[in-house]
């Protein structure tokens, strides 16, 4: 099903527009693929609440300096709302809240994930990571590699409030006059909140709903037989009672309406590729054999390990359904169909 973009790419970076009254769609730069993140500025009183912040490097913070002294009439962000712990939409809620006293909002799991990722960067961890990139079968120049270059949360995340507000599922957020609805997502991010208004008919979708590329669902290294797929199809359905005019507002790509259609394409698309990993179980395979069948392009090292851990979200799936089993020995996990 085709969806309705109603809003086009703005040239540049740093942008602004606004797209209702009050909401402001800010887009930052991001040194990785896709290589932009769409952020959200509402009018809420007599300051602003933003919602996610960008990377927490020099040049976004230049950025939103130029969109804040360009649009806020020189009221403070009071809010900073953050759907959820990865670098690009947490980075900046330690400058927020260092220039404007931001109170960061965020869901418990979230933050904590944040928090706990940026204080631990002990060896004893790296060792645990490294110990989980063994069972997935990566070789040891890729090992190497992630020893050498470690996660870089720390560089893109530059300080996290040690207090916050904490969102729950169903909660009413009220900004401006407006109530925004927390539905909480899961799989792509533990505790992932999006924000919907139903008098505005908008989803802020964070990461949680992508119009064109679904949203990276990786087994974590720290729960290797985690089954986050199934917890993000379930999310799915937390979205498909939403009017389906809704404008839904994404952290990547454009905004759209269809939203019905994009949640049915989603589960089409995990579905055929767990088919298709099924099928490639009958002879057993290692996490980094069963990349192969699921993606046909060549992956750097980093991108090896992200498609490591999105297979290995499949084959967990697949096991937890009783398709495939996982057989434990010395060495790497094996996956064989039953
Ligand atoms: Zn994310």
């Amino acid at each position: 099903m085709e969806l309705d973009y109603p809003f086009e790419q703005p040239d540049g970076e740093g942008t602004l527009r606004e797209i209702d009254d009050g909401l402001f769609w800010v887009r930052m730069p991001l040194p990785f693929p896709p290589r932009h993140i769409n952020l959200w500025l509402l009018r809420d009183g007599d300051g602003w609440t933003v919602v996610d912040t960008g990377i927490g490097r020099p040049e976004v913070q230049a950025h939103w300096r130029r969109i804040l002294d360009e649009v806020t009439g020189g009221r403070p962000v009071r809010r900073a709302i953050v759907t959820h712990f990865h670098p690009d939409h947490l980075g900046n809620a330690g400058w927020f809240a260092r220039h404007h006293g931001s109170r960061l909002w965020m869901t418990q799991e979230e933050w904590l994930m944040g928090r706990l990722l940026a204080a631990d960067t002990s060896e004893a961890t790296t060792a645990s990571n490294v110990d989980f990139f063994r069972h997935c079968d990566l070789d040891e120049d890729n090992i190497f590699e992630f020893k050498a270059r470690g996660w870089q949360y720390k560089n893109m995340v530059e300080s996290i409030p040690r207090q916050f507000v904490r969102m729950y599922d169903g909660d009413a957020v009220h900004i401006g006059g407006d109530v925004w609805r927390v539905i909480v997502g899961r799989g792509h991010a533990p505790e992932h909140a999006c924000l919907h208004s139903a008098a505005r008919r908008i989803l802020i979708s964070g990461d949680q709903i992508l119009p064109r590329i679904t949203p990276i669902v990786g087994v974590p290294p720290m729960e290797p037989e985690a089954n986050p797929l199934q917890d993000f199809l379930d999310s799915l359905a937390k979205f498909e009672h939403l009017e389906a005019d809704t404008l839904v507002l994404p952290a990547h790509g454009l905004p759209f309406r269809g939203l019905p259609g994009r949640l049915a394409a989603t589960r089409v698309h995990h579905e055929e590729r767990l088919e298709t990993l099924r099928a490639a179980c009958a002879q057993p395979l290692t996490v980094r054999r069963a990349v192969d069948a699921m993606f046909d392009r060549a992956l750097d090292p980093q991108n090896l390990r992200l498609a490591s851990a999105e297979t290995l979200s499949h084959l967990n799936l697949l096991v937890a359904r009783g398709q495939v089993v996982r057989e434990d020995g010395d060495g790497p996990w094996h996956f064989r169909s039953r």
